[in-house]
C-alpha cells in the first residue's frame, strides 16, 4: 500500500502530524528517523518516517513503529520473486551471499511472483 494508504489503515488524522518538506531528500528522512519521533499511530517510539501528501494540510510526516510498518506494508515495485533476485544478484557482484528470509504468504496484500 502507498503511504497515504497506510496513513488511512492506521486511522492517522493529517491535521496532527508534523509538516514536512514537498519532497524529503534522504538525507532529511534520515535526520527524521535518527530522533525517532513517536508512532503517529500509537506513541511507541517509530523506526521508520515517510512523508504523506495531504490534499488539505499538505505534506506531513508519518513516523510508524515496527508494528506499525509491518500492518501497513508498502507495495512492492516488483513482484516478490523478482525483488528477491535482484537482490542476490547485487550480493553476488559484491562477491557477497544474500540471505532472505520471507514467509510463506509473501507481502500483505502482493501476489507472490
Ligand atoms: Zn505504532
Amino acid at each position: 500500500m502507498n503511504i497515504a494508504e497506510a496513513a488511512r489503515k492506521l486511522g492517522v488524522d493529517p491535521a496532527a502530524l508534523c509538516p514536512a518538506s514537498a519532497e524529503p531528500r534522504f538525507t532529511e528522512v534520515w535526520e527524521r528517523m535518527q530522533q525517532e519521533p513517536p508512532c503517529s499511530a500509537c506513541g511507541r517510539p517509530s523506526r521508520t518516517s515517510s512523508a504523506v501528501r495531504d490534499p488539505v494540510h499538505g505534506p506531513r510526516w508519518l513516523d510508524r513503529c515496527q508494528d506499525c510498518f509491518l500492518a501497513t506494508p508498502p507495495t512492492l515495485r516488483r513482484p516478490l520473486s523478482q525483488a528477491i533476485t535482484d537482490i542476490r544478484e547485487a550480493a553476488a557482484e559484491v562477491h557477497q551471499r544474500a540471505v532472505l528470509h520471507t514467509d510463506e504468504d509473501g507481502w500483505q496484500d502482493e501476489p507472490r511472483g
